[in-house]
């Protein structure tokens, strides 16, 4: 049976850790679907379809094996990746600061259903303290976000907060 995997996210926007994250994890599954959260509680900077459309761009470079789709998800995570035929919901961690929350999402989340594992992977050590809000602060002031974004995160950036 196919390895068919959750990666769910705001991802607002991408960022280099979420990309690690996606090409670790697409040499263990064979299907992979990031699935972006619309989360208006939050008040994204972009909107779902730019957020995904920068997803789609920044990961077609990968091909290890796994198949990759994108989708925009409201609601509950594990019914999300009931609906995707998931089993898996894959999770970064960066540091122990993630952890308690991740914990516990993890463990509520196997409350709701017993048939989905949340597995944690660790990305690169340059990542380690990456997050899309600490980029999107950095970018606002104009600062080089070059190492932490792909070209097309960067060139958004620079136009949402309209710099040259
Ligand atoms: P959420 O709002 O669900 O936390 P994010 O887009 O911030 O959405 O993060 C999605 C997932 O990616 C989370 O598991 C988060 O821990 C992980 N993640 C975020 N940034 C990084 C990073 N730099 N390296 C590894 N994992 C990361």
């Amino acid at each position: 049976m196919p390895k068919v995997a959750i990666y769910p996210g705001t991802f607002d926007p991408i960022t280099n850790g979420h990309i690690d994250i996606i090409e670790r994890a697409s040499r263990i599954f064979d299907k992979i679907y990031v699935t972006v959260a619309r989360n208006p509680a939050k008040v994204p900077l972009f909107t779902i379809e730019e957020r995904i459309e920068m997803i789609r761009e920044s990961i077609a470079h990968i091909q290890n094996g796994a198949e990759l789709d994108i989708l925009a998800f409201d609601g509950l995570v594990v019914e999300c990746a009931r609906q995707c035929g998931a089993s898996v919901i894959i999770r970064g961690l960066r540091a122990i600061s993630d952890f308690e929350y991740e914990l516990q999402m993890a463990l509520m989340n196997r409350r709701l259903n017993e048939g989905v594992t949340t597995v944690f992977l660790m990305p690169h050590e340059n990542y380690t303290y990456l997050n899309s809000t600490i980029v999107k602060e950095v970018a606002s002031f104009g600062g080089d976000i070059s190492t932490f974004v792909p070209p097309i995160v960067q060139q958004r950036l620079k136009e949402k907060f309209q710099l040259k």
